[in-house]
């Protein structure tokens, strides 16, 4: 219970606009199938699991962990095939690696810029770091940009920093390149271009690094398959990374990740194999649904799939899976452009299949 003057005193001292906001929830996905966080569903083969048990034997917990990290970095630097003048930092997440560029470039009047429907945490991030934010909508009909109003928004705002995600979440569409180097080129700050889903799609930025002096790339691991390790890496030019190494804390990613990780990425061909399989069962069910009276699939070059229902059926759809053990994630009354939407995480395929076969009975009425 708050007695008065501690309510008191969280009024004065908290800042209105944290006050304000809600923590970030993450649903209770106990006995559920979990198709709700973009996930990779499949688990290490056993040798390879007894392997990596055998390689966390050696590990000291009681010594800091190496706070430059270099066999990982220098791991993850050859994986990304990263040029000569171009450098990495590494994040507890990527979400953290989006919270050190805002630290970095905040300040009065300062603003980062997105498109919306787009990752929530931009926004939050900016309000975390004191910043304005901006989300200029995307085009309703399929969520692409809207170029105009976007060079209009970085004209107007001339934004610190500005992200797009390149696959989008929650929309699941690559925008198109062409029009991501007209803001790059017309952007003042930095611009980031959030590669979260890049296992799932054969397009990327990396290869325009140091083509643009504002350009950054962000990945992570978690998509891939390890999301529990929490690794998120920003690729750029080096006097950039340089700068936004300093808002670093100096030892964000612990030894268990560190070792973990790079372990991992020795044996990056299995992770490979499920994303492929990914990929595929993603074809399996965007087909699948599109067959389904009344729903309404979006292409997607992600791990999940963005799909409409008749209007106002959203809630009861969500409610009438979870009731049949499967969680996915609501969009419907977070943005007008997601008005009935659900957000479905691609599983493995008896998932998906357990998911269709409680949507086929629902989508009979439509
Ligand atoms: N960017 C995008 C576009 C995302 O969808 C997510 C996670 N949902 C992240 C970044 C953050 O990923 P992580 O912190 O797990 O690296």
């Amino acid at each position: 219970m708050l007695t008065k003057g501690l309510q008191d005193r969280i009024d004065e001292w908290v800042r209105p606009e944290i006050r304000a906001i809600a923590a970030y929830h993450v649903p209770d996905a106990a006995g559920l199938i979990k198709l709700d966080a973009m996930e990779n569903p499949y688990t290490w083969p056993e040798e390879l699991r007894t392997e990596w048990l055998e390689r966390l034997r050696s590990v000291d917990v009681n010594r800091y962990p190496h706070p430059q990290a270099p066999a990982l970095r220098e791991r993850l630097r050859e994986s990304l095939g990263l040029g000569d003048g171009m450098e990495l930092l590494l994040g507890n997440g990527s979400d953290e690696l989006i919270q050190m560029i805002a630290m970095t470039l905040s300040g009065p009047g300062r603003c980062i810029l997105s498109v919306e429907p787009g990752f929530v945490m931009y926004r939050m991030i900016a309000l975390f770091a004191g910043m304005e934010y901006h989300g200029v909508p995307l085009r309703a009909d399929d969520f692409g940009l809207d170029l105009p109003a976007l060079l209009e928004a970085v004209e107007r705002y001339e934004p610190a920093e500005g992200f797009l995600a390149y696959p989008n979440n929650p929309t699941g569409n690559l925008f198109d390149a062409n029009e991501i180097e007209q803001v790059i080129q017309a952007a003042p700050g930095l611009v980031i271009v959030d590669e979260a889903y890049a296992p799932f799609t054969d397009h990327s930025f990396l290869d325009r690094l140091g083509r643009y002096d504002n350009l950054l790339v962000m990945r992570t691991l978690s998509k891939m398959g390890l999301a529990g390790l929490r690794l998120g890496l920003l690729a750029g030019p080096a006097p950039w990374i340089e700068q936004l190494d300093k808002t670093r804390l100096p030892y964000n990613i612990n030894v268990l990740t560190q070792v973990s990780a790079e372990f991992a990425l020795r044996h990056q061909g299995v992770f490979d194999q499920q994303t492929q399989a990914i990929r595929q069962s993603r074809e399996t069910l965007f087909s699948a649904l599109k067959a389904l009276p009344g729903l309404t699939p979006f292409p997607s070059q992600a791990n999940f799939i963005l799909m409409r229902t008749p209007a106002g059926r959203a809630d009861e759809i969500f409610a009438g899976l979870k009731e049949q053990g499967i969680l996915v994630k609501k969009l419907h009354g977070s943005h007008p452009l997601l008005a009935d939407t659900l957000r479905l995480t691609v599983g493995r395929p008896e998932e998906n299949a357990a998911l269709l076969a409680a949507l086929r009975p629902t989508s009979r009425r439509f």
